[in-house]
């Protein structure tokens, strides 16, 4: 079951025009992440991408870096390390081995077109697989572990 309390959506200010930009949706559940490791965010008014130490929650006024700095300092450096993109790209190169090579194993006898065309497309499946399983085996639970939530939506 999902918290109740989770918001929709929280706006953070862009200090060097001073505007407000509300997100919401997954890029609110990115940026709410103290381990997504994003290091820049949308600002609306600007119509750009900023460092996130540009910024500062509305409601707390807190910067966004002290913010992400203050709910991952007891991270240790293989948990950021396993939330990281670095470690993701890893599983991709892995699940994109291991799925074309079980693909050619599996169509030895097939038609070359049939190698040249599926053993790539499984090679797909298999990082669509590691997506998952960096996601759902590596990166929620190890922010939960960290952040102590849920769902970081709801941290302040
Ligand atoms: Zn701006």
């Amino acid at each position: 079951m999902s918290d109740a309390t989770v918001p929709e959506s929280r706006a953070y200010r862009h200090v060097q025009c001073d505007n407000e930009t509300v997100v919401s949706g997954q890029p609110f559940e990115l940026v709410s992440n103290p381990m997504s490791s994003i290091t820049q965010t949308w600002c609306s008014d600007c119509n750009g991408y900023f460092p996130i130490s540009d910024y500062q929650w509305s409601d707390t006024g807190e910067n966004l870096s002290d913010y992400f700095a203050r709910h991952t300092q007891s991270a240790t450096d293989m948990q950021r390390f396993l939330c990281s993109k670095k470690f993701m790209v890893i599983l991709w190169i892995i699940g994109f081995l291991l799925s074309a090579l079980g693909a050619t194993v599996l169509f030895a006898d097939q038609a070359l077109w049939v190698k040249i065309v599926f053993i790539p497309l499984t090679g797909l499946i298999g990082v669509l697989i590691a997506s998952a399983v960096f996601i759902s085996g590596f990166a929620n639970p190890i922010t939960r572990k960290v952040c102590g939530v849920e769902d970081t939506r709801t941290l302040t």
